[in-house]
């Protein structure tokens, strides 16, 4: 049987993040991470787009928002200071339907209260600054911080410094019982007491809350992500991060290009759904009934068509086959052509919270305290760019309150 003072359950970025900073904050505590795969990081935290977020996207009151700008800036100086591949290449907004162009105030109003730098931008300036980049109604937004990172690079690094910090990782360590008020046990019978305990344990991060009576009116939607590679033989060069203007009552960011820093351009990802909470390509990861559960969900707000679910989901169908997803990607590119689209194996899962009660899907970070354990809930996107804000968040907030 193991001790210690904090159990963090998951290691991906968030419990990674969380744990150096409890060692910050406690220096004489013991921690542990418990991670059921064989290293720390294998699934959303390197398994993403790396775009380092400004955070123009989130309400002001929004717990994203505030720490989004800051969770950025130390995610950039993260990298710098350990000479991790970073590209500062700044990101333009552009619209594809009339519809998005009213939603460029809107998002100007947004940068400039989450104190954001971003600039509009005309027709005459998205052509010089990205020629072969198309905004419907010509107005766009230009947002100078957005940087891509090295996802992988960073996990690698932060584990290393985790050992350093003493804080103990017990790889291939899957939790999954509560098995007394401060103890759980995973699934080859081995015992871990804590004083407090943190799941952070992502796509079942509801499973693990449930055994402690947290968050039964939540459900993981297992959304999977994939990419496209443009061909390098395209000829298709783009100078900046180019994404739609995104529908703000989902979580989604829409298909954007990914500049990632192996010199690769990606297109996606789409919000597909989940076989699995682990279903990323083919038939590894299917879960019959992981992918009921997602199907019961997904139909229930496909049926009550809650902020137009039912046209999101229409067009996720769509852009599931090659020609639909050209055809999307083509409104931001117009010359880009079905044949320079090639299959990638990049794909990630969204581990993203459905409100029951509510049937809605949650937009904001969500984390919940019960006696001496707290749940991350929500950790979608942009949590790997704000996780090193986002972690002094939930200790100040949640545990030394
Ligand atoms: C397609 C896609 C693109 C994205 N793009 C971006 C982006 O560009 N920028 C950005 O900021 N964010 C992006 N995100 C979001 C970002 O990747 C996630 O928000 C972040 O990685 C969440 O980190 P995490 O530590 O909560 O989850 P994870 O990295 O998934 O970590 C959870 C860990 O818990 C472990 N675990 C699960 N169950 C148990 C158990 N029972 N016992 C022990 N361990 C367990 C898992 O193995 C896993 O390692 C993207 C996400 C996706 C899916």
């Amino acid at each position: 049987m193991y001790s210690s003072d904090f159990l963090i359950v998951g290691g991906g970025i968030v419990g990674a993040t969380i744990s150096l900073e409890l060692r910050r904050r406690y220096p004489e505590s013991t921690i542990a991470i418990l991670e059921k795969e064989n290293q720390l990081g294998s699934h959303s935290s390197t398994n993403n787009s790396g775009v380092i977020h400004s955070g123009i996207y989130y309400d002001p009151d929004s717990v994203k928002a505030r720490v989004c700008k800051i969770g950025a800036e130390k995610m950039i100086e993260f990298h710098e200071e350990h000479n991790l591949p970073l590209k500062k290449i700044g990101k333009i907004l552009v619209c594809t339907n009339h519809n998005q162009v009213n939603q460029i105030d809107l998002l100007l109003e947004r940068a400039k209260k989450n104190k954001i730098e971003a600039y509009e931008i005309d027709r005459e300036k998205l052509k010089e600054m990205d020629p072969e980049v198309n905004s419907v109604g010509g107005r766009g937004i230009y947002v100078p911080i957005t940087s891509v990172g090295a996802p992988k690079a960073v996990m690698d690094t932060i584990n290393k410094i985790l050992i350093d910090k003493k804080i103990k990782i017990f790889t291939n360590t899957e939790i999954k019982d509560k098995s007394s008020a401060n103890q759980v046990s995973s699934k080859d019978g081995s015992k871990f007491n804590y004083g407090f305990l943190i799941n952070t344990s992502g796509n079942y991060s509801d499973v693990i809350s449930n055994k402690f009576d947290v968050g039964q009116e939540y459900t993981i939607l297992p959304f999977r992500g994939l990419y496209w590679e443009l061909s390098k033989n395209s000829g298709i060069k783009v100078n900046h991060l180019i994404y739609p203007v995104p529908d703000l009552r989902f979580p989604f960011l829409g298909i954007h290009t990914t500049s990632s820093i192996d010199g690769k351009l990606y297109l996606g990802p789409t919000a597909s759904f989940g076989f699995g909470r682990e279903h990323y390509r083919g038939m590894k990861g299917i879960n019959l009934l992981e992918a009921l559960n997602n199907l019961k969900y997904s139909g229930m707000q496909f049926i009550k068509n809650h902020d137009g679910f039912r046209n999101l989901a229409l067009k996720e169908i769509l852009r599931l086959s090659k020609i639909g997803f050209a055809k999307e990607a083509r409104k931001m590119l117009p010359n880009l052509k079905y044949n320079m689209l090639i299959p990638s194996n990049k794909a990630g899962i969204r581990a993203q919270i459905f409100d029951k009660s509510k049937g809605r899907l949650v937009n904001d970070f969500l984390a919940v305290k019960r006696d001496n354990s707290l749940h991350i809930l929500n950790s979608i996107s942009p949590a790997w760019t704000c996780s090193f804000e986002m972690s002094k968040f939930i200790c100040r907030e949640y545990i030394e309150a």
